[in-house]
């Protein structure tokens, strides 16, 4: 609507509000009743991008999770003013910190940079020479301690910072290789039940030896527990996704713990540049969007959301076990993605159809729909990334793909 437009539109409002000396915004008027509504773009379309329900999970390369209202709104309001970046990762830290128990914490761009970030700042403290010489270790500690277990490919979030990861199994081992360049001992979450040092004893031989503690737990979001355990445990640095099972922004995550760590970590993150971590921007939308998330997240109804999980998880479940040649079983995984999984497996001599084949199906048809391929011949369904409903439709996809398979 142009201006003109506006203006003369002014005519058709009631009297009554001008007089009883009510005062409308200018916003108001241009969003009166007699303004057409702007059509919304729909960029999918228009870019020809699939869409699909997921049921397979929140993998980083299906997008993560659909974020809560409140945090989409979060990061619609904050998007009309500017703020100082500092002043916002000041104010939403103090109020993450808090909530999980952290001495502080500070927004980064997911988990895998508060990996980078945290450990850079251990590395460094608050020497500024030493923030800008990063990866170069000169004057550093430059050893991370990492069980064997442990030591795979989110490990390479730490050695980013030029630090070397020193291997070992048993605390004998650990005992053995500190020495005076042991900067750090890092942990993570998922691999815990196959290492031999569990956390709790991981964070003990820590402060025994006075070296800092890191752990990933990036999609161990569930239960909302997590979120202060592991700073109630007495890790140093915590780092978690904020896209995953929080449901805040994908690229957002957060490094909370110790007070002058997250200070150091600060100092080796935007908006400060010529540091290590210049390029893992997060702007003041996303940063807001994850505090939103995160309070929105540990306020929630957790047994009721449980609750929701499962009955949708037990329409899907009933509706692929009537074929006959297919068995289900539902389970939960111990640590990471704790939420109620189903995994559907067939005889492939009865049912005749690879998973490959059964996911492209179910991928090409209609609607789309992603599912995770299991060991041989199945497939595994979460139903978290669910909105309302789909479920049933999932279910009605599933038994008519079996059927055709089975037919
Ligand atoms: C997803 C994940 C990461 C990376 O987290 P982002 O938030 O995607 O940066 C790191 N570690 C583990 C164990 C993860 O699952």
């Amino acid at each position: 609507m142009r201006r003109r437009d506006a203006i003369r539109s002014l005519a058709v409002l009631p009297v009554a509000g001008v007089a009883a000396g009510t005062v409308l915004p200018l916003g108001s008027l241009l969003a009166s009743p007699a303004t057409p509504p702007t059509p919304k773009r729909n960029l999918f379309k228009e870019l020809g991008i699939r869409t699909f329900i997921n049921a397979a999970g929140t993998y980083t390369f299906m997008s993560g999770c659909l974020m809560h209202e409140e945090v989409v709104d979060a990061i619609r309001s904050t998007a009309h003013e500017f703020a100082m970046i500092d002043e916002v990762q000041d104010k939403v830290g103090e109020k993450i910190a808090a909530m999980c128990h952290a001495e502080a914490a500070t927004v980064t761009a997911g988990c895998w940079s508060a990996l980078v970030l945290g450990t850079a700042g251990v590395l460094t403290g608050t020497d500024l020479k030493k923030v800008a010489k990063l990866p170069d270790l000169e004057g550093m500690k430059s050893e991370v301690i990492v069980q064997k277990a442990h030591n795979q490919g989110y490990v390479h979030a730490v050695t980013n910072t030029g630090v070397k990861i020193i291997e070992i199994e048993t605390s004998a081992e650990l005992e053995k290789a500190v020495n005076q360049n042991t900067a750090m001992m890092w942990f993570l979450n998922y691999a815990g039940p196959n290492g031999k040092i569990p956390d709790t004893e991981w964070v003990a031989l820590g402060k025994k030896h006075n070296i800092p503690t890191m752990i990933d737990m990036a999609a161990d979001a569930t239960p909302v527990e997590n979120m202060w355990k592991f700073n109630d445990m007495g890790f140093d640095l915590v780092c978690v996704s904020g896209g995953k099972g929080i449901r805040g922004p994908q690229s957002a995550g957060i490094l909370m713990g110790k007070k002058d760590l997250i200070a150091a970590a600060r100092l080796n993150s935007p908006p400060r540049g010529g540091n290590i971590g210049r390029g893992m921007k997060v702007n003041k939308e996303e940063i807001l969007g994850m505090y939103v998330a995160l309070e929105k997240f540990i306020n929630l109804d957790h047994s009721k959301q449980w609750k929701i999980w499962e009955d949708r998880i037990a329409i899907m479940e009933s509706a692929a076990r009537k074929i006959n040649g297919v068995t289900t079983t539902v389970s939960v995984p111990p640590v990471a993605n704790r939420t109620p999984t189903l995994n559907i497996a067939w005889d492939i001599n009865r049912v005749k159809v690879t998973k490959e084949e059964f996911q492209e199906r179910l991928r090409k048809g209609e609607p789309s729909i992603e599912v995770m391929g299991g060991k041989d011949n199945s497939i595994t369904i979460t139903s978290w990334n669910l909105e309302p409903g789909q479920e049933k439709m999932v279910a009605k996809r599933l038994k008519e793909e079996f059927g055709k398979a089975s037919g």
